[in-house]
């Protein structure tokens, strides 16, 4: 039987100390979030059977998204299929042929499908890099809308993006500016409210999108803003007009989980606490884990097969790290991509250190 409310997990007949789950918040199997789906289930069946605009909008929509909109500080918002369905439907229901949009270089794949569909022009900038933001949007075309798109943590690095230098760029340009909160949302800011609350709440993004795929777990995507913003995004965001509604389930389990969240902060604190702790052992023992600041912290060991080699001798040692190489990452940066969620106990992360800096010393990781 798979233990659903445990941090570790069963991998051919083995048992594993999973660390490289999304959950970060580890309300994944939370016995409240499942009576949630399992009453909206009795209630409506399994499938919302239509697009919103259509016969797919139930009561529970309305209330997920009045409550996404309140989690989110906005007045509005609206919830798609996925986070993957947000971001192209909002990308391309905003921006058009004549006008630009400026993606970081590491911003996520539905980013870049999005800036396609909207037919604008696109400008990337260095990572995480304000400056040369700066200078792309001087050389852009003033005449169009100038819509500015970054990850608030970035889900292979877990950085952050720099919010406030971002914001001081696009106001002197009178750029948009963006943010996908996918790995943000429950994991960064005191209360788990994302990348505004992580800078003190005073420097505000224009867009604020997210899915209910990874801390919240569930699937989904949300958009939170101005009343126009998603009266407009209602009309003209093609996943959201042309593809079946979020389902009954998934958006009840996604709602109570929000709804914990917010009545438990302390699983926000916990994953801080213990993803800076992890860091501190790994890098003071010799581990590159690049910029992370985040529950997200990649250990990188290099070439693709030096990544494969450390996730097999992490198995051995009892974690489950799972690999990520070229493309995804440059093939001198292959990693193990680590993430902590509320599920660890502070023992579980002795018990991971230990177990990667044992493999990391099999590998040649780090001297002995
Ligand atoms: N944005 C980011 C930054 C993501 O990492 C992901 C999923 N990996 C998505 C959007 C898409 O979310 P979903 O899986 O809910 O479609």
């Amino acid at each position: 039987m798979p233990e659903r409310n445990s941090a570790y997990v069963e991998l051919d007949g083995e048992r594993l100390l999973m660390m490289s789950g999304y959950s970060y918040l580890g309300l994944g199997g939370d016995e409240r979030v499942v009576a949630a789906a399992k009453a909206a289930l009795d209630l409506y069946g399994t499938g919302a059977h239509g697009v919103r605009a259509l016969a797919g909008s139930l009561p529970l929509h309305e209330e997920l998204e009045a409550e996404v909109a309140k989690f989110a500080g906005r007045d509005a918002a609206l919830v798609f299929g996925s986070g993957y369905a947000a971001n192209v439907g909002t990308v391309g229901a905003l921006c058009g042929p004549g006008d630009t949009v400026l993606i970081d270089k590491y911003d996520h794949a539905s980013i870049v499908d999005g800036c396609q569909l909207s037919g604008a022009t696109v400008t990337r900038f260095r990572h995480n890099d304000a400056d040369h933001l700066d200078r792309r949007l001087q050389a852009s075309d003033p005449a169009g809308l100038r819509l500015v798109i970054v990850d608030s943590v970035y889900s292979m690095d877990g950085d952050i993006a720099p919010l406030p230098a971002l914001r001081e760029v696009c106001d002197a340009h009178g750029a948009l500016l963006m943010v996908d909160e996918a790995h943000a949302l429950g994991v960064i800011g005191a209360t788990g409210r994302g990348i505004e609350d992580h800078f003190g709440g005073s420097v505000k993004v224009d867009v604020k999108l997210g899915t209910l795929s990874k801390a919240i777990p569930s699937m989904g995507g949300w958009v939170a803003g101005s009343p126009e913003l998603i009266q407009h995004l209602k009309y003209s965001a093609r996943p959201f007009l042309f593809s079946a509604a979020l389902g009954p389930a998934q958006s009840a389990a996604a709602l109570e989980a929000l709804r914990i969240l917010e009545r438990e902060p302390e699983r926000v604190a916990h994953t801080q606490r213990e993803s800076a702790r992890l860091r501190e052992i790994l890098s003071a023992a010799g581990m590159r884990t690049g910029q992370s600041e985040t529950a997200v912290i990649p250990l990188i060991a290099g070439s693709d097969e030096s990544a494969y080699d450390y996730a097999t001798a992490c198995r051995k040692a009892g974690v489950v790290g799972l690999p990520v190489v070229s493309p995804a990452v440059p093939n001198t940066l292959a990693r193990l991509r680590i993430a902590i969620t509320a599920r660890h106990s502070t023992e579980d992360i002795d018990v991971a250190a230990e177990a990667f800096l044992t493999a990391a010393r099999q590998c040649r990781l780090i001297g002995s």
